[in-house]
């Protein structure tokens, strides 16, 4: 029996294979380029960043900040390489691109105890004792299958169709009322009101609204009926009333009457720090989102933390299927890592191919496969990704994932430099429990 096979060879593909060869384990790396192609790969790097070429921030103020900070303390291999790489580009970490791909192939490529196969995996294969399946967004088709048959296919999503996501402590609750329609459920939406000039003003910038143009891969979404809010609105000035915007069935307590048209906020997360809009799918572009949101009332002054988008994006019900140690459910020596599992972005699917290596690499000496503290970024964003919940909508790291302080402040820039300390605490005392060296 074979050691450890890792499927895809990009970012989160590249660290985990990276992980257990630093550790003695030897790994077959499964990678498809350049024989078959995604749609949005040029080249037949390792790691090749498909789009921006920006990690996003590097102040631990911020999600991605905070996270690219523990993946550092993780010995993560992308970090340390886009370091290296860095073009100037303000507080974000961003970088060039051919020769950041470049030195991680070489790296990897270059390793004794990584064997790199270029070919596309078909089939799991059944001669390995552990399994990472990194194959990202565009996995290939056969592929896809084959993990369908694994997780079943309604717990397999080829695209995403994402509505905003707020921060639930810049809503202003007092533009609206919690309750569900026709008083059933337990309360869980909250309906922000609006009336028929507040309502006329919002639609008429949504229909004007610049959207994102589609990428031609992208185009069978719309075919899979997945409309964004703006073409239905497009369809109609009243579309949206018996739409995503219907008020049928709620009745305001302040009133005593039926609003004119609501949004419904529903909670993203058991805590409920999160808040999505329902029904609000969208192409917009990014500031327009803001822009037109935002004349929501009870949104005025809201926090985007996720905006809204619709692509291709292959990704499991990971709160149906996984552990949260990266592992399947059904079949533990299977594990899962990357843009698959429904975390969203460069950083954060990087950072959970290190987990899986990790993990790997522990059962492979004997112990247990672990997960980091919820109150770190890593460990947040794994906590959300299966705790379980009727369906997932990918995520990016975001502080609304982090419990919690124990004391409360109301400065928002100093209520996340704090958080960010405690994670930072966290996660070396947690290193430190597990006898980890970085590698
Ligand atoms: C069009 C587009 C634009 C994006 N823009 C951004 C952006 O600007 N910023 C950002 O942070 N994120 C962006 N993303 C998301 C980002 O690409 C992912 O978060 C990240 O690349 C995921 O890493 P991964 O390792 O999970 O997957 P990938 O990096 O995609 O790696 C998966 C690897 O698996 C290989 N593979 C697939 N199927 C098989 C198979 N059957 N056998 C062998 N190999 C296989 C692929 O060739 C690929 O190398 C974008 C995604 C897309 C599709």
């Amino acid at each position: 029996m074979k050691k450890v096979a890792v499927i895809g060879a990009g970012l989160a593909g590249s660290e985990a294979a990276y992980r257990l060869a630093k550790e003695g384990i030897k790994v077959d790396l499964y990678e498809m380029r350049p024989k078959k192609m995604t749609p949005a790969h040029r080249t037949d790097r390792f790691a090749e960043i498909v789009c921006s070429n920006s990690f996003g921030s590097f102040e631990i103020g911020t999600g991605s900040g905070l996270l690219k900070e523990e993946m550092k303390l993780l010995g993560s291999l992308v970090i340390k390489v886009a370091e290296e790489f860095k073009v100037p580009a303000g507080a974000a970490l961003a970088v060039d691109r051919e020769k950041f791909s470049k030195r991680i192939t070489e790296i990897l490529e270059g390793h004794p105890n990584i064997n790199v196969i270029r070919e596309e995996v078909k089939r799991i294969p059944e001669d390995y004792e552990y399994i990472i399946i990194a194959t990202g967004p565009l996995t290939s088709e056969e592929l896809s299958k084959e993990i369908e048959k694994l997780t079943g296919s309604e717990h397999l999503y080829f695209y995403d169709a994402i509505a905003p996501t707020v921060d639930a402590e810049t809503v202003d609750f007092s533009k609206g009322f919690w309750g569900d329609r026709y008083g059933k459920g337990s309360g869980d939406y909250f309906n922000c009101v609006l009336t028929e000039e507040e309502y006329e003003i919002f639609y008429n910038e949504l229909i004007r609204g610049e959207q994102v143009p589609l990428k031609d891969f992208e185009k069978a979404v719309y075919f899979e009926g997945c409309l964004p809010v703006e073409e239905i609105a497009r369809r109609g000035k009243e579309t949206l009333l018996y739409g995503p915007m219907k008020p049928v069935g709620l009745v305001d307590p302040r009133t005593g009457k039926r609003p004119f048209a609501v949004v419904q906020l529903r909670k993203e997360n058991r805590e409920g720090t999160l808040l999505s809009l329902v029904g609000f799918q969208t192409k917009l572009k990014y500031p327009e989102q803001k822009r037109i949101f935002r004349l929501i009332p009870a949104l005025r002054n809201a926090t985007f933390v996720r905006l809204g988008s619709i692509h291709r994006n292959t990704f499991i019900q990971s709160q149906k299927v996984l552990l949260p140690t990266l592992q399947l459910k059904k079949k533990p020596n299977i594990l899962f890592a990357g843009q698959i599992t429904g975390v969203e972005g460069y950083a954060a699917s990087s950072a959970t191919g290190i987990l899986a290596g990790l993990n790997v690499s522990r059962m492979l000496q004997g112990l247990n496969p672990v997960v980091p503290p919820k109150t770190t970024m890593l460990g947040g964003l794994i906590n959300y990704i299966t705790t379980p919940k009727e369906e997932l909508q990918p995520m990016n790291p975001n502080f609304a994932l982090l419990p919690p302080l124990d004391k409360k402040i109301k400065d928002k820039r100093r209520r996340k430099e704090e958080k960010a300390k405690r994670a930072l605490s966290d996660m070396k005392k947690w290193l430190d429990e597990l006898h980890t060296v970085p590698v």
